[in-house]
């Protein structure tokens, strides 16, 4: 512990970032790593707990306490080691993480947390700016041939770990580019698409290859589901020419509203509008024309792919952005009521605070239009109690809209590759393996792996990694009867 009075003495500080009038305008990131020196006073704020809750909390066990303590000493260079000993891409969560280290915080209990996050974006991109972050190319080649489904988080975790154990590493991806939901899900202002692309540059020095637009599978991919893909590769091709395959797909398939005006032009899925608009970013042309701009636009779903749908729709220049939820609204806790757990409460994202209607216990029963084209939706509120939901009695009311963006979640991964493989299923249709024991993230079918989205269903970037690695694990196991990756 650096400073024993850290806590008593210093305040959280937040990250630097840009008032919501200038960000609204441009798709960049606008929130600065906190200064050196400024990190080195949020280390000081850990207490070095006898039990750290928020290595629990952290679904990769950051080791928390020792990289505060080396970042108050500003010794930089050992907590870059520190941090990359248990995450292989901190520079992702360290921008998008929802942060659960810091609401298991043990100062949270009467306190502000300390400022985990701030200080590990200070960390990775301290660490890449003195060029710290090198390829780690593996001493010896094992010959093994190892084929990985989906470039996501999950994905190149266990792409990265697996080629540094020397295996060679194909990665297939369906899209044109690498990154799954950090490249065409989370808009560029959250994640600067750079930050992935130096990571790859990383991975392909330690000898991993990427395939882009390169379907696994042959049946075309299901509704609202993007794919790039010029080409397709049968699992079977994979499985005769890999020692192991290793299914990270993500989840993908949206839930659909299927309510009468549903074909309506002007109702889509979110992930069929925020993805054209990071391809628009990257500089590609002919991309379709699908825009929020000068129209009244109604996101449905609270979550945080409806935030992105918000900020995306401000910066398009939307006449109106009203985002509607079917659950109610969260009550406002005491903030240490649910610790150390993730506590149930509203939370207001850096997208919501550059504008936005907002309004809980909402049913949407119609889309309304003239001549094909969305005008209108109607729903109905609805009382929530004890779990259950009824209609309030005349309370139908309309919201003009003529862009309607459905963000309610997404019920699984893609069911033709798991089925052409023959994959046993869990019963949300989520690839079935166990995370512990022998034979973990191992499916049904012999030498075959499913990690990420893919198996646990829609989650974080940060559980993502973590199966990424630990699959690693498991393969390398499954390849050579002992790993010395960690787990
Ligand atoms: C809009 C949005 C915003 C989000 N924001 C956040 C956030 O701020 N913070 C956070 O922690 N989490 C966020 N999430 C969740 C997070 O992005 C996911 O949990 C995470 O990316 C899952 O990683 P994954 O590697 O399992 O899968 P994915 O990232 O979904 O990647 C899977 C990849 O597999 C490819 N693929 C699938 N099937 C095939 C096939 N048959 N052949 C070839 N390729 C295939 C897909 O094209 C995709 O690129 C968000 C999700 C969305 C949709
Ligand atoms: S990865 Fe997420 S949970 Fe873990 S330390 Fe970083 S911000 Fe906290």
């Amino acid at each position: 512990m650096g400073k024993i009075t850290g806590f008593l003495e210093y305040e959280r500080l937040e990250e630097e970032h840009e008032p919501k009038e200038a960000r609204r305008k441009h798709y960049h990131e606008f929130y600065l790593r906190l200064s050196d020196e400024a990190a080195g006073t949020q280390g000081a704020r850990c207490m070095d707990c006898g039990i750290p809750f928020c290595m629990s909390g952290c679904p990769v066990n950051n080791i928390i306490p020792d990289f505060n303590d080396l970042v108050y000493q500003q010794d930089w260079q050992r907590a870059i080691e520190t941090l990359h000993s248990t995450n292989n891409f901190p520079e992702f969560t360290g921008r998008v993480c929802p942060a659960p280290c810091e609401e298991a915080c043990v100062l949270r209990i009467n306190d502000d947390a300390v400022g985990i996050k701030s200080i590990e974006h200070a960390i990775i991109d301290k660490a890449w700016e003195e060029g710290w972050v090198r390829p780690q190319p593996a001493a010896h080649r094992t010959g093994k041939k190892v084929a990985i489904v989906g470039s996501g988080p999950a994905g190149l975790a266990c792409a990265q770990q697996l080629a540094r154990a020397g295996h060679e590493v194909t990665v297939f991806e369906k899209s044109d580019r690498i990154g799954g939901l950090l490249r065409y899900g989370i808009p560029d202002f959250k994640l600067d698409k750079s930050v992935i692309d130096r990571r790859l540059e990383q991975m392909r020095s330690e000898g991993v290859a990427f395939r882009t637009s390169t379907f696994v599978g042959e049946q075309s991919p299901a509704r609202g589901v993007g794919s790039d893909a010029t080409e397709s590769v049968a699992p079977q091709q994979l499985l005769a020419e890999f020692d192991a395959v290793v299914l990270c797909g993500g989840s993908e398939q949206p839930r659909d509203l299927p309510v009468p005006g549903r074909e309506l032009d002007g109702v889509h899925f979110a992930m069929e509008f925020l993805p054209l608009q990071n391809k628009r970013v990257a500089g590609d042309r002919g991309v379709k024309d699908l825009w929020a701009s000068g129209k009244h636009v109604v996101i449905i779903g609270g979550g945080d792919t409806g935030s992105d749908c918000v900020g995306t729709s401000n910066r398009h220049g939307a006449k109106s952005v009203t985002q509607i939820e079917l659950l109610e609204r969260p009550k406002d806790m005491e903030f240490n009521e649910s610790w150390p757990y993730w506590p149930q409460r509203l939370r207001t994202s850096a997208s919501h605070e550059e504008g936005v209607e907002r309004d809980w216990s909402i049913a949407t029963r119609a889309f309304l239009g003239e001549n094909g084209k969305l005008k209108a939706l109607r729903a109905v509120r609805l009382e929530w109690k004890n779990g259950k939901m009824s209609e309030v009695a005349g309370s139908e009311f309309e919201l003009p809209a003529e862009l309607v963006l459905l963000a309610m979640g997404f019920v699984s991964p893609l069911q033709s590759m798991l089925e052409e493989l023959g994959v046993e299923k869990d019963a949300r249709g989520n690839a079935k393996a166990a995370t512990e024991g022998p034979g973990c993230y191992a499916t049904s079918v012999p030498k075959v792996f499913a990690a990420g989205d893919t198996r646990r269903g829609q989650s974080l970037v940060v559980w993502a990694i973590r199966e990424g690695r630990q699959c690693a694990r498991a393969v390398d196991e499954f390849l050579m009867g002992f790993s010395e990756l960690p787990r």
